[in-house]
């Protein structure tokens, strides 16, 4: 692996846990030589992240539509910012770029961003870890409705393994390493979608 895309809050959230996992991720990314793969803000957890990684003397990509240029304060400093011309573009490059793909706690945006990923894992688009580092016990609830929705039959239990849940980025990024992709039936090549 060299990129890992992580997907996290545009905000900063109630609880200092969350910078304070933010700068942890930063450092162990940092420690085994993986580059950070990210929306390219400056605001936020996200803001954070890359500042931690770069200030490691690690390096840290962005990638943001121009829309959000302005409003979300693109980073100025990162080693690259790629800059698209819409939402759909900036996710795809994210993932082409990125070896694994981990979400910190964030609003809206994140929680779509590591689904669609998650959903690519399921329909055999890539075979690349999907997880949540679940900081805080933020993703506590997220993660008793996914196993409830795989004990209602509606996401296969292989599906739902694919997204991996620590508590620290270590243990998050050793399963990575690791990381075996369950046997999944292609069932949509990406030129499909
Ligand atoms: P949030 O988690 O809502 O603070 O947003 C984190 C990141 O997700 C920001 O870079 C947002 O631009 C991005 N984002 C927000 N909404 C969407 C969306 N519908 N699709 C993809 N990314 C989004």
């Amino acid at each position: 692996m060299k990129n890992i895309c992580v997907y996290c809050g545009s905000s900063i959230g109630r609880q200092e846990a969350y910078s304070s996992a933010a700068r942890d991720l930063a450092r162990s990314l940092v420690d085994r030589n993986l580059g950070l793969v990210y929306g390219g803000a400056s605001v936020g957890i996200m803001g954070l992240i890359a500042d931690t990684v770069l200030q490691l003397g690690g390096k840290a990509v962005g990638v943001i539509p121009d829309a959000l240029v302005r409003k979300e304060i693109a980073h100025r400093n990162l080693t690259e910012l790629h800059v698209t011309q819409s939402m759909h573009e900036r996710k795809t490059l994210m993932a082409e770029l990125s070896d694994g793909f981990i979400a910190l706690p964030g609003g809206i945006g994140t929680l779509e961003e590591i689904f669609e990923i998650w959903t690519w894992a399921q329909l055999g688009i890539h075979a690349k870890p999907c997880g949540l580092l679940n900081v805080a016990g933020y993703f506590d609830s997220l993660t008793t409705f996914l196993d409830h929705a795989a004990a209602e039959q509606f996401v296969k239990k292989p599906h739902r393994s694919i997204l991996i849940v620590e508590h620290q980025p270590e243990a998050l990024l050793d399963r990575f390493a690791s990381y075996e992709p369950p046997a999944i039936q292609k069932w949509v090549g990406k030129a499909d979608l």
